[in-house]
């Protein structure tokens, strides 16, 4: 029987599950005997390379050795680092981590007799765009997976609670991780799963609440800093280190000490849960006006949230739980506990029935696009370009969108027309805030009256490709915009044999 795993790639912790012989998905210690694994790398000064758990150990020891949140920077072709002249891209710290938690999972079930996998769902965030999904599954290829599909993080979600109460149901999935807050707005309909708005603030997480503690942290240890002020000294890890602790003590106990050192000195104080609330307040305020913007640019505004399914390691804070209560009163579920490993278990579900071997009763329904696209537009009386997007975001995956545009000035003979994404859901963008994809001069070669009619089409289909064409006076331009990543299938290759040799 073929067997896959599925792998939540997260941006603070990874995580790998599958689903066992009774059926039922499972989540895979790692070598160090934790549910997940921190998504850190560090090169130590001996040019030796550690990944996970004691990466992050490595923090302690020095911060500027350590690749953390590296899935931020996925399609960031800007990254640039470097430590000891081994260069740092985004594709390769996320294939070393890819790497880290299936050799720990392949060890663990071989102790169990078990045969190795490497087979495997990874699971992304909804806001990824093509690139990034072209990135992940280059990241996967370089260590050493087949990558059967991606999945959305938020969809992998929901099926690991599969059919259990969800069906008819309008559910919210809001998904509190380290680093990145998601919400996705979902409904289970006849077994088949819909997503009908999501939305999220990638730079909003657990550790935004532990520079808030560490901040209170030092002050109450009457030192006169803050973490801004020291977070390129060597101190400053540990320091982060004991505010993520004291925080997730927080989540057990009303109170929690704390241990900080700096300078050679000690400080230790306590801090109680209900200060930390007051101190990140404006966090949670901020993650509850997300749901708010999602709930507006929902396909059904007003449709009625049945409940929410809490997603994400920071979910564990008893504040998130209060918080939403007070503000949607409905049932709030946490999948037994463990919100930071059921994205793992959902990629787990779907790879099985991919692999033929599972008996997921879920469908995946409607999953929405991340990126719109629109045309460029110029407003005369402003002066100014801007961004009119005929497919958007919120519009299914597979769409072809039209819309009538005109020429601008007296006599022209053709029109440069131009193509950008952008991430948002309005009709008229920022031409700051989007990304030129593809320009064309469209030539009929002879003088029109202003205000001639321009006819641009955008169609976006399912494996991503996103065609566009404009046409005038008969004439018409083309592209076609498919998303290949950044490497070569030989620069793969290449890259996994130097894997492969490697031990993280
Ligand atoms: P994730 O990316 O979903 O694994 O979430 C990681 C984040 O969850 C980190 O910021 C952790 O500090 C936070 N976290 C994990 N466990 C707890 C806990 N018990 N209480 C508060 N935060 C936690």
């Amino acid at each position: 029987m073929e067997e896959a795993f599925g792998i939540d790639l997260g941006t603070t912790n990874s995580c790998v599950a599958i689903v066992g012989s009774d059926g039922l998905p499972q989540v895979i210690k790692n070598l160090d005997d934790e549910f997940t694994t921190p998504s850190v790398v560090y090169y130590d000064d001996g040019g030796e390379c550690y990944v996970g758990t004691e990466a992050k150990r490595g923090m302690a020891v020095d911060i500027d050795r350590i690749v953390a949140f590296i899935k931020r920077e996925m399609s960031n072709k800007d990254y640039q680092r470097d430590i000891d002249g081994n260069e740092i891209t985004p594709v390769g710290a996320s294939a070393l981590i890819l790497k880290k938690v299936v050799d720990d999972a392949n060890e663990q079930r071989g102790y169990e007799g078990l045969p190795p996998i490497h087979k495997a769902v990874i699971t992304v965030p909804a806001y990824f765009g093509n690139m990034e999904c072209e990135l992940t599954k280059q990241a996967g290829r370089i260590a050493g997976l087949e990558v059967l599909d991606l999945l959305n993080e938020p969809t992998a979600a929901a099926l690991s609670y599969g059919a259990k109460g969800l069906e008819g149901k309008t559910f919210m999935i809001y998904d509190l991780g380290g680093g990145t807050f998601d919400v996705s707005i979902m409904r289970m309909q006849n077994g088949v799963l819909d997503t009908l708005s999501t939305d999220g603030d990638h730079h909003l997480g657990g550790v935004d609440w532990d520079i808030a503690l560490l901040d209170y942290m030092l002050m109450i240890s009457g030192l006169d800093i803050t973490y801004d002020d020291i977070k390129d000294e060597r101190e400053s890890g540990k320091m982060l280190l004991a505010a993520e602790t004291c925080k997730k003590n927080l989540s057990k106990s009303e109170k929690a000490s704390f241990k900080l050192v700096y300078k050679r000195k000690q400080y230790v104080k306590e801090v109680s849960r209900s200060v930390l609330e007051e101190l990140t307040s404006d966090l949670m305020d901020k993650t509850i006006d997300i749901i708010r913007h999602a709930m507006k640019i929902s396909r059904e505004p007003d449709a009625k949230i049945d409940e929410i399914i809490l997603v994400g390691g920071s979910s564990y804070m008893p504040m998130v739980k209060q918080r939403l209560m007070k503000e949607f009163s409905c049932p709030i579920r946490l999948d037994n506990l463990e919100p930071d490993r059921a994205v793992a278990k959902g990629a787990a579900i779907h790879a099985a029935k991919l692999a033929g071997n599972g008996k997921a009763k879920v469908k995946i329904g409607t999953d929405l696009a991340s990126r719109s696209y629109g045309v460029r537009c110029y407003d005369s009386e402003q002066d100014k370009y801007f961004v009119v997007n005929v497919v958007k975001r919120t519009d299914d995956q597979v769409y072809e969108g039209a819309m009538n545009f005109c020429t601008v000035k007296e006599d022209q003979t053709s029109v440069l027309v131009a193509l950008y994404e952008n991430i948002s859901e309005a009709d008229n963008v920022d031409i700051n805030k989007c990304t030129l994809v593809g320009e064309e001069r469209l030539s009929w070669g002879f003088p029109v009256p202003k205000g001639t009619t321009l006819e641009a089409h955008v169609s976006r289909s399912s494996d991503g490709t996103v065609r566009f064409w404009e046409e005038c006076q008969g004439k018409k331009v083309y592209m076609e915009i498919k998303y290949k990543g950044m490497y070569s299938d030989a620069e793969i290759e290449q890259m996994r044999k130097e894997l492969e040799k490697k031990r993280v």
